[in-house]
């Protein structure tokens, strides 16, 4: 860490971990002391020049951050940095994400998460790492038919279309996503099959098949982020 002070108009105080005092570079200031007054060339230090080019970034940042801050209260002043730091990576991995964005080819029109749905894909990945998935509460949008309802339960299977899904980061990661065989068949996650299996997903929590009768493996084309 440095420190440097520079006589400007008023006295300038920096202190930076980027960057140096030297090279000396330089800057136009009006020169008052002669009439009339004009504009002259002086010295200033490099970093106060880095700081000038990119103070914008800084003013951004302070500007994301204030939108969706992680709020706790807590007396250890020392997690309230470490909150500020998780929520400026956040914000720093959603300017990537959206630079990126743009310069991808979008052949199917998908939306460009705003931060608010950028940081929340973030928790939910993180969030389903561990805890189970919670189905959200009321009732569902697709919920089934009761004859439907009826039909599956006199077969002995449970219906999992209305389970929260995991995020796609999440499915696609390749870690831990062992196969489990369940008492109670449940209808097949992948998108447009409706096998009715025993076998699960332990990490996604949701029943995948591991093999029917087209020689369809449900559990490896999950992986490839096919939702139902
Ligand atoms: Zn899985
Ligand atoms: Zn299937």
């Amino acid at each position: 860490m440095r420190v440097v002070r520079w006589s400007d108009n008023k006295v300038i105080s920096l202190i930076y971990t980027y960057g140096s005092a030297y090279p000396m570079k330089t800057c136009q200031r009006w020169d008052r002391s002669s009439t009339p007054a004009k504009k002259v060339t002086v010295d200033c230090p490099g970093i106060v020049q880095v700081y000038n080019t990119n103070m914008g970034g800084v003013d951004k940042m302070d500007s994301c951050l204030g939108l969706y801050r992680m709020f706790f209260r807590g007396k250890k002043w020392y997690l309230r940095i470490f909150f500020h730091i998780i929520d400026m990576a956040v914000i720093n991995a959603w300017l990537l994400y959206r630079r990126d964005f743009a310069a991808c080819a979008n052949p199917n029109k998908v939306k460009c998460l705003s931060l608010y749905e950028f940081k929340s894909s973030v928790a939910n990945s993180l969030r389903i790492q561990t805890n189970p998935l919670v189905r959200p509460p009321g009732r569902p949008a697709t919920s089934l038919s009761t004859a439907e309802a009826r039909r599956l339960h006199n077969m002995n299977r449970i219906d999992t279309r209305n389970t929260v899904l995991p995020q796609p980061e999440v499915v696609t990661d390749m870690v831990g996503h062992f196969p489990d065989v369940r008492k109670t068949r449940g209808i097949c996650a992948l998108k447009g099959c409706k096998g009715a299996v025993v076998f699960y997903c332990i990490k996604c929590k949701v029943h995948l098949c591991i093999s029917n009768k087209r020689k369809l493996l449900c559990y490896i084309s999950w992986g490839r982020f096919t939702f139902r």
